[in-house]
């Protein structure tokens, strides 16, 4: 796939930083070892003028296979003391050679004349990044997720607790981040404002970037606004491949983008297009069946309903209980 300019400047400037930063540990490491081991000098130096030893014994006119063989011995001799001294100190890299980030090549993004697989991850894992909106999903992981937001009384209408019923779902939802891949099940995430979808979805976002997953999550309107750019040639790129080809595509709050014929073009095309490759979405939305079905049609519902796995939201509006308790904690 081809990368913007910006997307492959971000990635040699990282590795660039990543070389750096193994030399200087490298380098940093062996002045440490050398304080404290003196001999550490002496033997690197001896073992730097094994050539010239070999070459002096020739000259005084001894065999130079012998000769060779000799310095060849001492050398792992130097080698084995020096790589028991750094034993000792619990490192067990000879040499103090760098601990590059790729050990294939170094950190130069190049192996064989070939763009490395680490710079392929790492171009992919930027142009991800610059699509998604990381803003959104700073403090979003399970762990800040609090069930005590959810009320404990059942609901008077449907009888359902909620507490009890998000313990389920979030309990679901932390599993499926857990074993996530690229066939999980695609989510529909649906319920009131403030239910704590856009919180689950980048919890889930999160554990699959960690696992080195590419995932590109916004808001609806805001990756549809991209695509529509681009494809009317106001902007540079190929978001919307990306959003096809990506393992994990999170398309939020759906329902609250434009209303247009290209934007419905474009969501049938996403959701249509990652069913068919298997590739799992996440879509969360405060529309009910009958309202995706008024907004979108028959096609894009029956895609949505036929495929994904629902997840109903149940509760009162966290934002507003939040917001409620920090007046009244600020009151205090
Ligand atoms: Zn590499």
């Amino acid at each position: 796939m081809g990368y913007s300019r910006e997307v492959y400047e971000e990635a040699m400037a990282e590795l660039d930083q990543r070389r750096m930063l193994a030399r200087q540990k490298a380098a940093e490491l062996r002045d440490r070892m050398v304080a404290k081991y003196p001999r550490i000098l002496e033997l690197e130096r001896e073992m730097a003028n094994a050539a010239i030893k070999v070459a002096r014994a020739v000259l005084a006119g001894e065999d130079v296979d012998r000769a060779v063989e000799k310095i060849k011995n001492q050398n792992l001799m130097q080698q084995a003391e020096l790589a028991e001294i750094l034993a000792k100190e619990g490192i067990y890299t000879p040499n103090f050679e760098p601990r590059y980030h790729c050990p294939a090549c170094q950190d130069t993004g190049v192996v064989n004349n070939k763009t490395c697989d680490c710079l392929k991850i790492l171009l992919r894992e930027i142009a991800y990044k610059r699509l998604s909106y990381p803003g959104m999903a700073k403090d979003m992981d399970f762990e800040k997720l609090r069930l005590d937001y959810y009320p404990n009384e059942p609901d008077s209408r449907t009888g359902i607790i909620p507490r009890r019923h998000m313990k389920e779902i979030i309990e679901y939802c932390k599993n499926y981040a857990e074993d996530f891949d690229c066939n999980s099940p695609s989510l529909l995430l649906r319920g009131a404002t403030g239910t704590g979808k856009t919180h689950v979805s980048l919890s889930i976002a999160k554990v699959a970037i960690d696992k080195g997953f590419g995932v590109i999550y916004g808001p609806v309107q805001k990756l549809l606004h991209k695509i529509e750019k681009e494809h009317f040639g106001r902007a540079d790129g190929n978001s919307e491949d990306m959003m096809i080809e990506c393992d994990l595509l999170i398309l939020d709050d759906l329902g609250t983008e434009f209303s247009s014929p290209f934007y419905t073009s474009c969501l049938y095309n996403l959701i249509n297009s990652r069913i068919l490759d298997g590739k799992p979405t996440i879509i969360s939305t405060n529309f009910n069946q009958n309202e995706l079905m008024e907004r979108y049609g028959e096609q894009i519902t029956s895609r949505i309903i036929g495929n994904f796995v629902p997840l109903t939201f149940v509760g009162k509006d966290i934002r507003q209980i939040r917001l409620r308790d920090k007046i009244h904690n600020n009151g205090e």
